[in-house]
């Protein structure tokens, strides 16, 4: 998938735009000053990122882009069963976590396995924060259980290149052996689910919108990051190109006031909120203040 190769060089290059608003951010100093005292951390995050050497802001944006395209994944999932009215055998929130597993591992790229990585790293550090704040009847699985599931699909789909981090995060070897039987399962039945509505055509159908809105106060450089990264672009155009969309649909990027990300049936819409990729940026923030 050539779209994908070149995603980290993208990144990079975002991350000097993104830089560039730090800069400026700095110099508004005393608007972001007032801002922190009402909007809590993620007012903050501009600033934050801004304190960061090159290596370690590249670190984080990477993280930040794993995460957020996982998401964007997971949402497009949720989009594809509702659009295409797609079977959901067991509960839908496992099902398209698993989508949007199998689909990164299918770029079958270093850049992209990295990405995928940082996602499935990012369960373990939510996990972290959430500390003993345990829902068992949540639509989701916890986060830990959410973290190995991917972690399985993708050393079941390439022993390779993801055994040692499997090793690090402690998935026993006999869980390993049975990965690869999860992974052939998963894109087995992912593939019959959606063989009807796939495409012939290479170009993308045109049926997906990309829009960006403005970001609250703090988050500006993370937004600009988001639109050069052109992320958001990538997996609509993805999913465009692969699926034949009965209508059209919208990716916007919005501020909501959560740190969240949905698919709303009624309007269309992959909503992905400002606010979640500055909680993601925060949760790094916290993994380099651990680091120093
Ligand atoms: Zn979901």
């Amino acid at each position: 998938m050539t779209r994908t190769a070149a995603i980290l060089a993208r990144i990079r290059t975002a991350a000097t735009a993104a830089t560039a608003v730090f800069c400026l951010c700095l110099a508004a100093a005393p608007s972001l000053a007032a801002a922190q005292e009402d909007g809590g951390y993620l007012a903050k995050i501009d600033e934050d990122l801004a304190g960061l050497n090159s290596e370690e802001l590249e670190e984080l944006l990477v993280f930040v882009a794993g995460n957020a395209l996982f998401t964007l994944y997971h949402e497009g999932g949720h989009m594809l069963v509702s659009e295409l009215g797609l079977p959901v055998l067991a509960q839908e929130e496992d099902a398209v976590d698993n989508l949007a597993t199998v689909t990164m591992l299918a770029a079958d790229s270093d850049d992209m396995d990295l990405l995928l990585t940082n996602a499935m790293i990012g369960w373990f550090l939510i996990a972290g924060d959430d500390g003993e704040d345990v829902t068992f009847y949540d639509q989701h699985d916890l986060d830990p259980q959410r973290g190995y599931r991917m972690l399985c699909l993708m050393v079941g789909a390439d022993e390779r290149a993801f055994l040692d981090v499997a090793q690090e995060l402690g998935l026993p070897e006999e869980r390993v052996e049975t990965c690869s039987q999860d992974y052939e399962q998963v894109s087995a039945s992912w593939e019959t689910a959606t063989e009807p509505y796939l495409r012939e055509d290479d170009p993308p159908a045109g049926k997906i919108e990309v829009r960006h809105e403005p970001a609250p106060d703090g988050l500006s450089s993370l937004a600009l990051f988001l639109k050069e990264s052109a992320l958001m672009e990538d997996v609509a155009a993805e999913l465009d190109t692969l699926y034949e969309l009965p209508e059209n649909v919208t990716f916007r990027a919005t501020s909501c006031d959560e740190e969240n990300a949905f698919w709303d049936p009624d309007m269309r819409e992959v909503i992905l909120c400002h606010e979640l990729l500055g909680a993601f940026a925060g949760i790094y923030l916290d993994v380099l203040k651990d680091a120093d």
